[in-house]
């Protein structure tokens, strides 16, 4: 069973290239997305087993799974009428005893076991009641090589890896596998982390890592303690995984940031941050004063500023974006605000207006104009060429602002508002637009940190973890269904105070869907159940202009109830809203309904907030809603939805060809990510203009392809 000759193998090889895998077997290796030496070795066990000869014979007790170093007796073939297979039955003994030992149905011991075989047996005591004694059952087996001894085997004698078993490929076999790889590669000195680092963050180094990632050591500590991030060859191999993501992100930063950045601060800026807040009617946060502040330092700096605005739903980031934007204006350059919707567009070109109005001084220079596909013809045309002269300052408008083209005099500020709807090949399309413009951008639901590092580790980060005073609670809860009486005891008391209430629903007229509950369906019915009050419908499918009427009128206080899909999902601030029921629930991420939440309660009324499950919604489902019973804070429920759904699910599918890790966790590793993240931007750093980095940085990026065979992929299209 050992003592296979391998010859030497390449990191690099085709599973082709190693023995004892055949056709079969690589095709189902394949399948399971194991194509190289490589990517076997990051197949790692799940758990650990304790195979070790740690009792003879005389020390057995019942019930427990023993590894046993014995000699076989006896051993003989039983035919037992009553059972399909026949019976193995041996007695083996050490210097201490003997024992007796039955398989069932594993003739082919007979060719391996026989009279005076050493051998090790890993498996349960029993009581037998047939043969009044202890039993041995089943035991895992495998013979001593007189020559190699028991240090060699794979299975037995020692602590074993377990494996998933997947396509046909047993634990056993996929541990072989592994163990004659490892065999084969025996004294490897690659390492993929450049050396300085390695040692900097006191790791191991890289194949004694893997080794015992498969084959652990001889430990007196708890098995558990292997599956840990703490057990240094995972920690090391944690830290591994963060540090190619976030060398990349430096990489492709580095690409972005092609130029220098092309206007300086307003001389007379000494304490901008102070003068800004003076024209607001309340102090801004700590925290926004903070990022503020960040903003500055990119401003001073050589580079245009690359940075990411992250927080939560309410925590003024619209504020904050004002501040940057100012900056650029008052030194003359122009500045752009995109939003993800035109309904958002709006919002914001009002907010700016009033933020902008007195600082632009008498002749209104800072407002801005709003510019979306809904604007057409000879308005278009006005703004379009008030744009290209420069006279134009500030436009607010859709991404439409970026694909069409639309000529800048001297575009000095771009805002994006909520990033993930713009990839890198937009954001890059800004850069090059003239003369690198300074770029923030934002999102609109909390991420946790960890995830924005890694998505997001080329770009500066600044964090709104802070909500302005006086925010009203909301409560959330969790219904069963919202049939008629709840309507008419929860919801009518409300409009008969005079608040608003929002009805939101996932999908609209999904014909092929009879769960989706329908929001068309839901206007009529709620006009039905309400007549004194006016119910309005807002949907995706709607006309910009009808839109803008809806919202408008909503605003206004016209309509008591708004039926919407999701069209209001971003941003909407209306403050005499508290209520908002979400149907079919379970369709939305958490960390979208968190901010679907983050509508209501935002004008000094208490809201509430009720999610209502689909009726097929499991128990696990309605467990995941639950969450947002307890959890008040965006980034809280954003990290229990990246805990239960994976980055994958959670960054949503546009983005799902991330590279995943194999080991690192981005919720309980955010530790490591920080401390690779600075390893790698040290690195990229200090690489500059070093003769050996060339050759240490093309090693690190071979094998960041060969480890992400997607990555250039993902990369691009992200
Ligand atoms: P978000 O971060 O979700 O985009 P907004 O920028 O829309 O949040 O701000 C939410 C609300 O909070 C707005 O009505 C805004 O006027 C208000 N606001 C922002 N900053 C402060 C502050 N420092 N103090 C009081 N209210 C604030
Ligand atoms: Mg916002």
């Amino acid at each position: 069973m050992s003592g296979i000759a391998l010859r030497p193998l390449k990191l690099t090889a085709g599973l082709d290239q190693c023995p004892a895998i055949g056709p079969r077997r690589l095709a189902r290796l394949e399948r399971r997305g194991i194509r190289n030496v490589l990517d076997l070795l990051y197949t790692f066990p799940f758990r650990y087993e304790d195979r070790r000869v740690r009792v003879t014979i005389a020390d057995l007790r019942e019930g427990t799974e023993t590894g046993l170093l014995a000699t076989v007796r006896t051993i003989r073939k039983k035919i037992v009428p009553k059972l399909r297979a026949p019976v193995i039955e041996a007695e083996i003994f050490d210097r201490t005893g003997s024992l007796p030992v039955v398989w069932f149905g594993q003739e082919y011991l007979l060719k391996h076991l026989s009279g005076g075989t050493q051998a090790f047996f890993f498996g349960k005591i029993e009581y037998s009641r047939y043969s009044r004694s202890l039993v041995l059952k089943s035991p895992v087996t495998e013979t001593v090589d007189p020559e190699e001894g028991f240090r060699k085997s794979y299975h037995v004698g020692r602590i074993v890896p377990v494996y998933r078993e997947e396509e046909g490929i047993s634990s056993a076999v996929f541990r072989r596998l592994a163990g004659d790889v490892l065999r084969s590669l025996w004294g490897e000195t690659f390492d993929p982390l450049p050396p300085e680092v390695r040692k900097d963050a006191g790791l191991m180094e890289w194949f004694p890592a893997i080794v015992e990632m498969h084959f652990p050591k001889e430990t007196d500590r708890p098995l558990e303690e292997l599956l840990t991030p703490d057990y240094p060859p995972r920690s090391r191999l944690i830290f591994e995984e963060f540090f190619l993501l976030e060398y990349l992100m430096m990489v492709r930063r580095k690409s972005i940031l092609v130029s220098g950045r092309s206007w300086e601060l307003p001389p007379e800026g000494d304490r901008p941050v102070e003068a800004f807040e003076r024209g607001l009617p309340f102090p801004l946060t700590r925290a926004q004063r903070l990022a503020c502040r960040d903003i500055l330092g990119d401003l001073a700096s050589t580079h245009p500023m690359n940075r990411f605005l992250l927080g939560d739903v309410g925590s003024g980031k619209t504020l904050v974006a004002a501040f940057a934007i100012l900056q650029a204006l008052r030194s003359g350059r122009q500045a752009a605000f995109l939003a993800p919707t035109e309904i958002l567009a709006q919002q914001h070109a009002r907010t700016l207006g009033q933020v902008f109005g007195p600082a632009g001084g008498k002749d209104n220079a800072f407002l801005p104009v709003l510019l979306s596909q809904s604007v057409r013809g000879g308005e278009r045309r006005r703004i379009l060429s008030s744009l290209a002269s420069g006279e134009q300052k500030l436009v607010v408008g859709t991404h439409a602002i970026l694909e069409e083209g639309v000529p800048f005099h001297s575009l000095g500020m771009v805002v994006i508002d909520e990033q993930h709807k713009f990839g890198v090949a937009q954001r890059r399309a800004l850069a090059t637009k003239g003369q690198s413009p300074d770029v923030l951008v934002m999102t609109a639901t909390p991420i946790p940190r960890s995830l924005a590092l890694s998505y997001y580790g080329d770009l500066e980060i600044s964090l709104l973890d802070e909500l302005p005073p006086g925010r009203q609670p909301v409560t959330t809860r969790v219904l069963k269904d919202s049939g008629e009486s709840f309507w008419r005891q929860k919801i009518l008391p409300v409009l008969r105070r005079k608040e608003q209430v929002f009805v939101v629903f996932p999908l609209i007229e999904e014909s092929d869907t009879v769960e989706a509950k329908n929001a068309t369906e839901a206007h009529v019915t709620l006009s039905a159940l309400f007549p004194e009050y006016r119910v309005a419908l807002l949907t995706g499918r709607m006309e910009g202009e009808e839109k803008d009427a809806v919202m408008e009128g909503f605003r206004k206080g016209d309509f008591s109830i708004l039926v919407a899909t999701t069209v209001i999902e971003v941003g909407v601030d209306i403050p005499n809203a508290t209520i908002m029921i979400v149907e079919n629930a379970e369709r939305f991420g958490l960390a979208q309904l968190h901010q679907l939440r983050g509508r209501i309660g935002r004008g000094g009324l208490p809201g509430t907030f009720y999610l209502v499950p689909g009726p097929s919604t499991g128990e696990e489902g309605r467990q995941r809603l639950k969450i947002l019973e307890t959890y008040s804070d965006g980034f809280h429920v954003a990290e229990e939805d990246l805990r239960m759904r994976g980055p994958g699910e959670f960054m949503g599918v546009r983005q799902s060809g991330l590279p995943m890790f194999a080991l690192a966790d981005l919720v309980r590793d955010t530790g490591v990510l920080v401390r690779a993240r600075e390893a790698a931007s040290r690195f990229v750093g200090e690489a500059e203009g070093r003769t050996e980095s060339a050759w240490e940085r093309s090693r690190l990026e071979e094998f960041i392809r060969l480890r992400y065979k997607n990555v250039d992929q993902w990369l691009s299209t992200r």
